[in-house]
């Protein structure tokens, strides 16, 4: 940033990626800032960072690669969206302050031995696990109103039974992996447009088999945790029967630009390059084939390094696909 060839435009909103005539190469970006005056940055690399679901809709809207069409299977750009699978545990206590409004978001413990490939999955059927965690995230009252089993959902008796446990309670998250299905994806909304009279994205998701059963079997071990905690009572929250969005899960999107060895099955290569327009690269979770039972956003950060390293000591040296497709 302290480079004199470095300018950030605040308030500005990227519409599309520009391409040349022959769909090789990016040539810019074309944006609206905070006046409502449309832009066009001209650029010899486009990188997209404007999290996973605006990249895909960005790459969408830019006509960069073929959008997924789970009937046929074909198409690349949506494919893959995942999400998380989430339930948890209430533990309330009779004597004890938890005092859960003071911490640090990732002050806890986490329990890995059910996560991923950490555990034996013979009989189970499913694959995958999730990560069982203990934390204090300051207990954000909007969001944290934790009452016992068979409390009302409002009125004075909800109140009350809020009162008495929200400095007396804690909970076991039981944050789980969400693996690909063919049936949820991305694609543009085919009715409601944006402001600029661009289709909206629209999201295709349900809880898929795998992730019930994996909920199924480890949110069981969560609630055995939580009994042995010594409180007074335990309420089970367990995945909902169908995904909904109201109730906040995750907000850990992954997929619609997947990562892969070949154009044939993903959007872009390991350096996280367009398949398809060689100077243009997509950052994010979107390059997650799925979403394992972990937070994306290490992994994230790790990809970008990768990948700007990539950028910086390889592609600026000689401009071209860094895999060979
Ligand atoms: C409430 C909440 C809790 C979370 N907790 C965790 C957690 O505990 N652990 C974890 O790993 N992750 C967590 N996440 C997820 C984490 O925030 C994301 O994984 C991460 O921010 C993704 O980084 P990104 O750079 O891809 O996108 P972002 O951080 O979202 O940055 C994208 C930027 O691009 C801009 N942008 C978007 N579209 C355009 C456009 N068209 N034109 C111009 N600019 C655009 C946006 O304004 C934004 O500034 C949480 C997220 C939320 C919302």
């Amino acid at each position: 940033m302290q480079r004199p060839n470095f300018r950030l435009r605040t308030y500005c909103d990227v519409l599309h990626v520009n391409k040349d005539r022959d769909n090789t190469r990016a040539t810019g970006v074309t944006y609206v800032d905070a006046h409502g005056d449309l832009h066009e940055q001209p650029a010899q690399i486009v990188i997209l960072c404007g999290y996973q679901l605006s990249n895909t809709r960005l790459m969408m809207l830019s006509g960069i690669g073929e959008i997924y069409n789970p009937a046929t299977g074909e198409g690349q750009v949506g494919r893959n969206y995942t999400y998380q699978v989430m339930s948890d545990v209430d533990v309330f206590y009779d004597d004890a302050y938890t005092n859960e409004y003071i911490g640090a978001g990732a002050l806890g413990m986490v329990v890995d031995d059910y996560n991923g490939d950490n555990f034996d999955h013979s009989g189970l059927g499913f694959i995958g696990g999730a990560y069982i965690a203990c934390w204090t995230t300051n207990a954000r009252p909007i969001e944290n109103q934790p009452v016992p089993e068979g409390v009302p959902e409002w009125g004075a008796e909800w109140k009350s039974a809020l009162q008495k446990n929200f400095l007396r309670h804690t909970s076991l998250s039981v944050h789980g992996a969400s693996m690909a299905h063919r049936e949820n994806y991305l694609d543009l909304d085919p009715v409601y447009k944006d402001r600029y009279g661009r289709p909206l994205m629209r999201m295709t998701y349900d809880f898929t088999v795998n992730d019930r059963r994996l909920s199924e079997h480890i949110t069981p071990i969560a609630a055995d945790i939580a009994r042995g905690m010594g409180g007074r009572e335990i309420k089970v929250n367990s995945l909902d029967a169908s995904y909904d969005i109201w109730p906040y899960q995750t907000t850990h999107n992954t997929g619609g630009t997947i990562m892969g060895a070949s154009p044939d099955d993903s959007v872009v290569n390991r350096y996280l390059q367009s398949w398809d327009l060689h100077n243009l690269f997509v950052m994010g979770a979107g390059a997650f084939p799925q979403n394992a039972g972990y937070n994306p956003t290490g992994t994230v950060a790790a990809l970008t390094y990768f990948s700007a390293r990539a950028i910086r000591y390889q592609y600026l040296r000689d401009s071209g696909p860094l895999v060979q497709a």
